[in-house]
């Protein structure tokens, strides 16, 4: 007879958590452009087979269609959003309600699965983690979050860019 510890029992749960992913990352055709950006990595593969991914995307979610014109972060940060200070627009008008929408099913959804960390998609006003554009719709980066990712990481959620996949696998294996 086999008999599990407790700290292998921590182990195995750890090593099956659900993992929150960008819907683009994992090849649905639902950016704004209508287009996708699969992520090629051996882990989004097992992960994905083991029926560990939850794919999301925030801005769908939320309630806009694809394609749509895009969007930036305008007057504020993420966080501003959130606090009803600041806004989401697009060249036609403001959006910021479909991205605060988007943002709140993406914490029921990581609620619901107890997930504590997400691979999002980098510069997205919903899904980026370190950068986005400036709100001047110039292609000028600037140092922010999505409003999905800041509502996230206030919530304990921790949340990498595809470029960081190492370092999620370093917190989940
Ligand atoms: S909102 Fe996030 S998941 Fe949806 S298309 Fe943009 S980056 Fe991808």
């Amino acid at each position: 007879m086999i008999f599990f510890t407790n700290e292998w029992i921590a182990d195995i749960t750890l090593f099956m958590e659900k993992i929150l992913i960008s819907s683009c990352l994992i090849g649905e055709q639902v950016r704004y452009d209508g287009q996708s950006k699969p992520l090629v990595h051996q882990l989004i593969k097992r992960m994905q087979s083991e029926g560990r991914l939850i794919p999301f995307c925030p801005e769908v979610a939320g309630g806009l269609p694809v394609p749509r014109p895009p969007a930036e972060i305008f007057g504020g940060s993420a966080e501003d959003v959130l606090a009803g200070r600041a806004d989401v627009i697009t060249r036609d008008g403001e959006v910021t309600y479909a991205f605060v929408a988007g943002a709140r099913k993406a914490l029921d959804i990581v609620n619901r699965y107890q997930v504590r960390f997400a691979l999002l998609k980098e510069k997205s006003p919903s899904c980026g983690s370190a950068l986005i554009y400036d709100g001047r719709f110039q292609g000028k980066l600037v140092e922010g979050v999505g409003v999905t990712t800041a509502l996230l990481r206030k919530n304990e959620v921790t949340v990498f860019g595809e470029t960081q996949i190492d370092q999620l696998i370093k917190c989940i294996i």
